[in-house]
């Protein structure tokens, strides 16, 4: 059966990976195919987007873009908000994830009602983005045990689980905390090495555990191919998804570039309105001192190891994967 194959059916494909992984620019670049749209980390809608205060890629605040306008108006016809969040806050933490694979074990009715209203919401984003597909990069293992339970003949998940070696990942969010800093954050300490390093693990072993098994729904990739060779992973996922990626495929090979269309939240890359691909190769290690990377290592060389990367070696290319595309 086609992606299009029965009215109303959808078709969610969540990409799970540590922030700092390359998500919105994958995101980015699989909604230039005319049957996915892109929407960003769908745990974070309705809230904060439907509030105040976040920009919409399209330039509008995201309470007043037009296209989360519509999305909210359908919802709110058929369905309480309020409900939708109490389940995001039950259910989709980091900190609820006992409980909810527990609710999943026993087919709990109450993570049902929620999966239930979460596809409402991919319904309608789907319905106004006029596409199938919706791509989220929720980077919580909880909502994806959500869409898991949510399964019908007219919802179908994929999971795309992004790997990105854990010290790359530590020193994009170090470099992000230079030009944002953060109270209470030292980012030269070792603590904070160890503590990035507990949240790379647990997130990934997450992933991986929960849902590998899943025969035909899980494909894992590596940022780092994914900079190294773009086409060839994009085939990867083409295979994986069974869509055709013909026109993003194309514009990575022209060098053109991808539009944001109204991508709520992600990396702020979202808000120059297009993107173009590139690659950069920094080395891993000359962003890190000593006692940081060893004090990761220490905690995460196992699944580093375990996923192929080394201890005191440069990755492949990697960080930034995309560059502004300006006029
Ligand atoms: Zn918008």
């Amino acid at each position: 059966m086609t992606a299009t194959s029965l009215p109303g059916r959808v078709r969610l494909v969540q990409v799970l990976s540590s922030p700092h992984s390359g998500s919105t620019i994958l995101g980015v670049i699989l909604g230039s195919s005319p049957e996915i749209f892109y929407s960003g980390e769908m745990d974070r809608i309705p809230v904060p987007v439907w509030g105040t205060g976040l920009l919409c890629s399209c330039g509008q605040p995201t309470a007043e873009c037009p296209f989360w306008s519509a999305v909210r108006g359908g919802f709110e016809r058929g369905h309480d908000t309020s409900r939708l969040v109490a389940g995001q806050r039950q259910f989709e933490p980091w900190s609820s994830l006992r409980r909810t694979l527990a609710a999943s074990v026993f087919r709990s009715a109450s993570l049902r009602t929620h999966a239930c209203e979460t596809v409402a919401l991919l319904q309608k984003v789907s319905e106004a983005a006029g596409k199938p597909i919706v791509v989220d990069s929720s980077k919580l293992a909880g909502r994806a045990l959500v869409y898991a339970a949510a399964r019908s003949e007219r919802f179908d998940v994929r999971y795309l689980h992004v790997v990105r070696d854990g010290q790359a990942v530590f020193a994009s969010r170090k470099a992000r905390l230079t030009r944002f800093p953060e109270q209470g954050i030292d980012p030269e300490a070792v603590s904070f090495a160890t503590r990035a390093a507990v949240r790379w693990v647990i997130a990934n072993i997450a992933f991986w555990l929960l849902f590998s098994w899943r025969r035909g729904r899980y494909l894992r990739l590596h940022h780092e191919d994914f900079v190294r060779d773009p086409e060839g992973t994009l085939q990867r996922i083409e295979r994986f998804l069974g869509v055709s990626l013909a026109i993003p495929l194309a514009k990575l090979r022209n060098g053109t570039s991808f539009p944001v269309v109204h991508v709520p939240t992600g990396n702020r890359i979202r808000l120059t309105g297009e993107v173009r691909f590139r690659r950069e190769s920094p080395s891993r290690n000359s962003l890190l001192p000593a006692a940081q990377q060893r004090a990761f290592w220490r905690v995460a060389g196992g699944l580093e190891r375990l996923f192929g990367y080394g201890k005191g070696t440069s990755p492949p290319e990697t960080v930034p994967a995309a560059t502004p595309s300006g006029p």
